[in-house]
């Protein structure tokens, strides 16, 4: 529990959220500035300030129920896809630093911007996975 953390507080009750799953471990709420109507997100209950502090255990939790959320969007709005996205530091578009998978409900043809434009193919490609294959 940090005490200078939005979603902290909303987790232990001081801030208002609307709720639509709670566990021991996890809480999923209604985002406040949503991109679709039912765009959830799903908070650990552990804070953690992004992946690179969040313990395993707590994330599978927490993406397992962002899968769950996933379906009963899929169900509730009949959409025609979900986005499960979640950002790293201010330059990923971050805004609230303790970690969280947000859930969005996606239409053909809808307005929601959350892609990028894709680069031309790399001609280094051995080089690259092999700077990132040496830290994981
Ligand atoms: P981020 O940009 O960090 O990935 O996402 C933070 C999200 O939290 C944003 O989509 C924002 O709308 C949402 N958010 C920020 N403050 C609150 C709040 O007090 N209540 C709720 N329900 N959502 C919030
Ligand atoms: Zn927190």
């Amino acid at each position: 529990m940090e005490d200078n953390c939005i979603f902290c507080k909303i987790i232990k009750g001081d801030i208002p959220s609307t709720a639509v799953y709670e566990d021991d471990d996890v809480k999923a709420i209604l985002d406040v500035n949503p991109a679709a109507e039912g765009h959830v997100i799903v908070i650990p209950k552990e804070h953690a300030e992004n992946v690179f502090s969040i313990s395993d255990e707590a994330l599978m939790k927490t993406i397992c129920v962002a899968k769950r959320v996933a379906a009963a969007l899929k169900k509730a709005y009949n959409c025609d896809g979900v986005n499960i996205i979640q950002n790293n530091g201010e330059a990923a578009g971050q805004t609230v630093f303790h970690l969280h998978i947000h859930v969005i409900p996606r239409y053909e043809g809808d307005t929601v911007n959350v892609g990028w434009k894709p680069g031309d193919k790399p001609e280094n490609m051995e080089e690259i996975a092999a700077k990132i294959k040496a830290d994981i």
